[in-house]
């Protein structure tokens, strides 16, 4: 854990804005992934959602592949003041570029709801091999019921957009959430 990492946070309550976040992309034509970014006093500083289905306007990123959560969330703050002082939570595990943002931004902590077996960076998320990238911490999936919630949320999009080797992580992964899909 980093020295300036926060007093312990209540994951759950982030994590379930995330959710809601997501619900809100699924019902304007996105990717289900909300994310948030929480300061060491509890407060959210700011909340990010993907916009992959929506149009790209002059204040969002939008209607490209990298218009995930997590970017749409970083390029809303722009520079972060003590950046090691925050926690982003994330309803899906980052992938490459949205963990490897994080890292680049210093930000201290990083926790997520439900893993991403296809397109997931956390194995990597400690960046151990990157001189420049190793400040961020990682917690994955700190509660089950949420983890589960997630799994359910995304799975459609999983089927959908992931080629066949990738769904079957999700179905190996998550058998239950994905289950008739
Ligand atoms: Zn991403």
């Amino acid at each position: 854990m980093s020295e300036s990492a926060s007093p312990p946070l209540d994951h759950a309550r982030y994590l379930r804005e995330t959710l809601r976040l997501a619900e809100e992309s699924v019902r304007l034509g996105s990717a289900p992934v909300g994310a948030v970014l929480v300061n060491r006093n509890g407060n959210i500083v700011a909340r990010g959602r993907n916009r992959t289905g929506e149009r790209q306007t002059a204040e969002r990123v939008g209607g490209a592949p990298v218009a995930h959560a997590e970017m749409d969330l970083l390029f809303q703050v722009g520079e972060l003041r003590d950046p090691g002082s925050l926690t982003l939570y994330s309803s899906l595990e980052p992938c490459l570029m949205c963990g490897g943002a994080c890292a680049l931004q210093g930000i201290g902590r990083v926790v997520w709801a439900t893993d991403d077996p296809w397109g997931g960076s956390g194995r990597l998320l400690a960046w151990e091999h990157h001189p420049a990238m190793q400040h961020t911490d990682v917690v994955r999936c700190p509660d089950a019921a949420l983890e589960r919630e997630g799994a359910r949320l995304f799975a459609p999009e999983a089927r959908r957009a992931f080629p066949e080797e990738g769904w079957q992580l999700w179905q190996r992964r998550y058998p239950e959430e994905t289950a008739g899909l």
